[in-house]
């Protein structure tokens, strides 16, 4: 008589391994409302889909700074604006590229595959040579090719980008393949990974919120200067009377009111009746920003007055990545011949 052994259970699937994204963001110290609703609600979000890494690109600032120490305290301010804001060091990894100096080398290396007629016809070099016209370095030139080593060095297969910045994207891919076709399938092609983030415009209206522009909602300030910013918002130029009829698809305060809260339609069609001015309804977009930034407001004073943990966190950043950056460097030196 023969038993049948019952069949052994199979091992629990190991989870599914998520896939890498890559993202750096420049130290441009404590951020605006249009870094967190253009680049940073997406980053939180990411964390929880994707296995990310997040970089606070202190090499790539040189290009245009040259203050030491207004480097050193922008990459903090922007480490503790992006924790405060809902980055999870548990969930994913917030580091300084300079703790991880293999991405110079590896920049390096890849200039080697990269012919500088690439590199002269970037959009962006063009755009940064009028920028700076005395100050034309050659890392303005090199920009993108340093961007490439960022991505690759942790093989990272997806970069969250807009749809509008999906060509920046392509240069990095054109160096991967001049790297793979000569020294062999070694880096996979990263891929956009295409995120809805609103362009935001200043408080002028006009232009694209920016420092350098001076145009921008702070939302790490004192409420009562968030209000001012606020209410010195241009709305529609063409609602004169109070009793005009507002046009929300080209009035800034109305989109705005976009972000913070599901009721923006009726918040519109208040505009479009007249049966609200548009004083109401930046009094309330300031309400709204203000408490919605309430306690990313508090944990990013707390981090600042912690200066010790935003730095420890950073470094425990960097460290958990040595093992991936050192691999990759040794496969790319073995296969280069630098040996
Ligand atoms: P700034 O122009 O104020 O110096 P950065 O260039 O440092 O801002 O931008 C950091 C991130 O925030 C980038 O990913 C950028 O695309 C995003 N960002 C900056 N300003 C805006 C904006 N006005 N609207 C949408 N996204 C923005």
């Amino acid at each position: 008589m023969t038993t049948e052994l019952a069949p052994a259970p199979a091992p629990a699937p190991a989870p599914a391994a998520r896939p890498r994204i890559f993202s750096g963001i420049q130290p441009s110290g404590i951020v605006h409302l249009g870094n967190d609703l253009g680049a940073i609600r997406n980053y939180v979000r990411l964390q929880y889909e994707y296995e990310a890494i997040y970089c606070i690109v202190d090499y790539h600032a040189l290009t245009s700074s040259h203050d030491p120490e207004l480097l050193r305290t922008r990459t903090r301010e922007m480490a503790a604006s992006l924790l405060a804001l809902g980055l999870d060091p548990e969930r994913c990894t917030l580091f300084v590229q300079s703790h991880r100096p293999e991405h110079t080398e590896l920049a390096w290396l890849l200039c080697t595959v990269t012919p500088v007629s690439w590199l002269e016809r970037t959009p962006t070099y063009k755009e940064k040579k009028q920028n700076q016209p005395d100050d034309i370095n050659h890392g303005l030139l090199t920009y993108p090719v340093l961007q490439a080593a960022d991505i690759v060095i942790y093989k990272a297969s997806l970069v969250p980008v807009g749809k509008d910045q999906a060509a920046h994207l392509e240069l990095s891919r054109e160096i991967v393949r001049a790297f793979n076709s000569r020294y062999g399938e070694t880096f996979p092609e990263p891929q956009a990974v295409f995120t809805e983030a609103p362009i935001v415009l200043g408080t002028d209206g006009v232009k694209k919120m920016s420092k350098s522009v001076g145009n921008t909602i702070d939302i790490f300030a004192e409420p009562d200067t968030i209000r001012k910013q606020v209410m010195s918002m241009v709305t529609d130029t063409k609602r004169i009377l109070r009793t005009d009829p507002g046009r929300p698809e080209v009035c800034n305060v109305c989109q705005l009111h976009r972000s913070f809260g599901d009721d923006y339609e009726t918040i519109w069609e208040g505009e479009r009746t007249a049966r609200t001015g548009c004083v109401d309804t930046k009094r309330l977009l300031a309400d709204r920003i203000i408490e919605h930034y309430r306690e990313p407001r508090e944990r990013y004073a707390e981090l600042m007055a912690q200066p010790e943990l935003v730095d420890e966190i950073l470094a425990a950043g960097a460290e958990r990545l040595r093992p991936k950056a050192q691999a990759t460097m040794a496969e790319v030196r073995e296969r280069m011949g630098l040996r």
